[in-house]
């Protein structure tokens, strides 16, 4: 009596309902992992995203080792591989947990039906969200497209419950299987080596990081998520993408926790929820403007060179500069600077937000379709609940109030470090300094290019 437990995007053993679900009904189980970005694309994961699920599909085979069993790792088309291991296993049901993205869905249910067809039970759960995109209606029974509303229903149904224990062992039925090396999952240029100093992949360094952030930064974090040069936020983020982590299991902590910041946190989580309500019920944002109001926005015509200077960091807007680069050297960066290079790109430079969807998308350990697709469509003022149109962060005002002493900007652009806390935000104004220290002038004037972008946003309004 076997089932198969095909994990996805929840590569974690304890708090699994899959998991708990195959072992509660089966004598023995299968966990099995199929490697089909293919399935996935246009978004198939990015170069920094694979590291991670290279590292954190090795973190899961060791904690199902530790336990008498191992992760079956495949590679191909999913339905086909486990059909292939239904048959080599004798295997009655296939259990999952759900990913809410439009390919993932289409592709599920697909499967699903196919499995049923041949007499295979196939049963899917909720792992990865607090509460599923369909249970949250408007009065009118519509999906939100503002973010306060919905979170004042989300929140005052959400009743956090203790997390599913792992199980202490795992009765698996052998089956043949490739190896987690062979997917090839690693750059072959390695310019991932600051990662390893950054991050631990897996559940045991998701578990790490919830506990350094209850212990150390929970408390202050209403006021210190803002402050890019400080660890005020909980870097969750790729452990909750790969499901290293539930976001029920870090609401049910916090309920437990006696501590400020509690609130400001869930909060937080609850933008995570809200991103991917808008996907489940807009799945066409992830290609296109939420708004279609904006489809008459006059972009700036392609700018390679341009962009490239941005993606490098050497745009001359020093906290620009130092967000991509340190997206560039950790596959993080903090939200604050996410959204100030958001807006640099769309706004002063007139770029499509996709362009900088997809560079995100290939550069961050925690790409994540929802998120990033809300986020850069909510920089750019195409999205739901957007920033309004005529909001242009201004790069510089904002470094000096959120990065006051310099602190982040010295540490990601050293060439600048030996500047005064004042100039720093604007070194520009010392052309003499500039060059010594290797640093770009401006590559586009911020106020000029601030009345380009409101004059297109003028011209959208007039059209609709
Ligand atoms: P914390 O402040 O500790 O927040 C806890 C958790 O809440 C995060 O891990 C995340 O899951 C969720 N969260 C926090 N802020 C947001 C938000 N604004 N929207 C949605 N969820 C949020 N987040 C991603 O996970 N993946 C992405 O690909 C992504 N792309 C983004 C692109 C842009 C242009 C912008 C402006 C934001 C993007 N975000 C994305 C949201 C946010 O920047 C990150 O979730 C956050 O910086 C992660 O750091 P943290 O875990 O320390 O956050």
């Amino acid at each position: 009596n076997t089932a198969l437990v095909w994990f996805r995007r929840d590569l974690r053993l304890a708090d699994n309902p899959a998991l708990s679900a195959a072992l509660a009904a089966h004598e023995c189980i299968v966990p099995v992992y199929v490697h089909a970005p293919h399935e996935e694309a246009p978004w198939s994961p990015g170069g920094a995203s694979r590291w991670w699920l290279h590292h954190s599909l090795n973190s899961l085979d060791r904690d199902l080792r530790a336990r008498g069993s191992a992760l079956h790792v495949q590679d191909g088309d999913s339905l086909a591989k486990l059909r292939d291991l239904v048959v080599a296993t004798g295997a009655r049901a296939v259990y999952w947990n759900r990913v809410y993205e439009p390919a993932a869905i289409a592709r599920d249910v697909d499967i699903k039906q196919a499995l049923r067809d041949v007499g295979i039970d196939a049963k899917s759960f909720n792992a990865a969200l607090l509460c599923e995109p369909w249970e949250i209606a408007t009065a009118s029974n519509g999906p939100y497209r503002v973010f306060t509303p919905y979170w004042r229903n989300l929140r005052a149904r959400l009743q956090p419950h203790p997390p599913l224990p792992a199980p202490k062992r795992i009765p698996t039925a052998s089956a043949a299987t490739s190896t987690i090396d062979a997917l090839g999952l690693l750059p072959r240029i390695r310019w991932d080596a600051g990662f390893d100093a950054a991050w631990q992949p897996g559940e045991a360094g998701a578990e790490a990081a919830l506990q350094r952030f209850l212990d150390e930064a929970i408390g202050d974090y209403a006021s210190a998520r803002d402050v890019p040069s400080l660890a005020g936020t909980s870097r969750l983020s790729p452990h909750l993408h790969f499901g290293e982590i539930a976001p029920m299991r870090i609401a049910w902590e916090l309920e437990q926790a006696r501590c400020g910041g509690k609130e400001s946190f869930l909060r937080e989580l609850g933008w995570r929820e809200f991103s991917h309500h808008l996907l489940f019920h807009f799945p066409h944002s992830a290609e296109r403007n939420l708004n279609p109001a904006f489809d008459a926005y006059p972009w700036a015509p392609a700018a390679p060179r341009q962009v490239r200077r941005w993606q490098r960091g050497r745009t001359g807007i020093p906290i620009v500069d130092a967000g991509m680069r340190e997206l560039w050297a950790t596959g993080w960066m903090h939200n604050r600077v996410r959204m100030l290079v958001a807006s640099f790109l769309t706004k002063n430079l007139r770029q499509h937000w996709l362009v900088g969807a997809r560079w995100f998308w290939d550069t961050l350990v925690d790409a994540d379709l929802a998120n990033n697709t809300q986020g850069w469509q909510w920089t750019a003022g195409t999205g739901a609940d957007a920033a309004p149109y005529f909001r242009i962060f201004n790069p510089v005002t904002q470094s000096e109030r959120f990065d006051p002493d310099g602190a982040y900007v010295r540490r990601w652009v050293p060439e600048l470090s030996a500047i005064d806390a004042r100039s720093i935000h604007r070194p520009w104004t010392d052309p003499a300094t500039l060059r010594r220290c290797g640093y770009p002038m401006p590559m586009i004037d911020l106020a000029a290019s601030r009345g380009a972008a409101l004059a297109g946003y003028d011209a959208v309004r007039h059209k609709n």
